[in-house]
């Protein structure tokens, strides 16, 4: 369950997110995907991968299987190899067929639309179904994603670690039309400034409001050049 939230704590958290959507205007999913059967299949293979990572197998698997019907039926050997480079393929192919024969099966080949429904899937948690139903849907939530995680605890927005608690912190932080936009600013900053190792803190536009400023590197020419395009 969420703490106690005071004005000033929601206010502070308000003002990072401002600063981090001003800095991120463009931010949003990165894996490459045409509609919500691919995000969701893109999304899985993430899984221990970078977005770069999948996005390299993506094309061709999707052209060879497009939607749930194609896949479906696909021979696992030929997806495995398709998608060798993302790492744990064989899982990751076991859990993308069954996907697809599940949507077939219990959806008429289509992405349900609720949490209870996606986390039904094979290889399906929390953080995968949220990613969909952002973006693919429109329909908010927030992404603890190992990102999320770790900014959520140095932003001083969430002192759990366990991905659920986080999750309702920041549910009860921010409004709940905020919440896929909410993860992606974080999730960009993330990868671009706020690293696990070496944070760039001495360039970090949040560093005023960040609790956790001189994690990392605050001299700002050596933390300028650890900061990601
Ligand atoms: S000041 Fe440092 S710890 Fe805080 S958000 Fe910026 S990079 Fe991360």
């Amino acid at each position: 369950m969420a703490g106690t939230i005071t004005k000033a704590k929601r206010e502070r958290a308000w003002r990072m997110y401002q600063i981090l959507l001003e800095t991120y205007p463009e931010a949003n999913c990165e894996l490459d995907y045409g509609g919500a059967f691919q995000l969701l299949i893109a999304t899985v293979l993430s899984a221990q991968s970078t977005d770069k990572g999948v996005n390299l197998v993506t094309p061709r698997l999707f052209a060879r299987y497009p939607d749930a019907a194609t896949l479906a039926l696909a021979d696992p050997e030929d997806v495995e190899t398709i998608i060798k480079s993302t790492g744990f393929f064989r899982q990751k192919t076991k859990s993308a067929i069954g996907i697809a024969q599940a949507l077939l099966e219990r959806h008429g080949g289509e992405v349900p639309r609720s949490v209870a429904e996606l986390t039904k899937l094979p290889g399906v948690g929390r953080k995968t179904a949220n990613v969909v139903l952002g973006h693919a849907f429109g329909i908010p939530g927030i992404t603890t994603d190992t990102h999320v995680l770790r900014l959520s605890g140095r932003l001083g927005w969430s002192e759990e670690t366990d991905p659920l608690k986080v999750e309702a912190d920041l549910n009860a932080l921010f409004p709940e039309e905020t919440w896929t936009k909410v993860s992606d600013v974080t999730i960009w900053h993330g990868r671009r400034c706020c690293f696990a190792r070496r944070a760039a803190c001495g360039v970090c536009p949040a560093a005023e409001l960040c609790p956790s400023y001189g994690v990392g590197e605050t001299d700002p020419a050596r933390a300028q050049k650890l900061v990601k395009a």
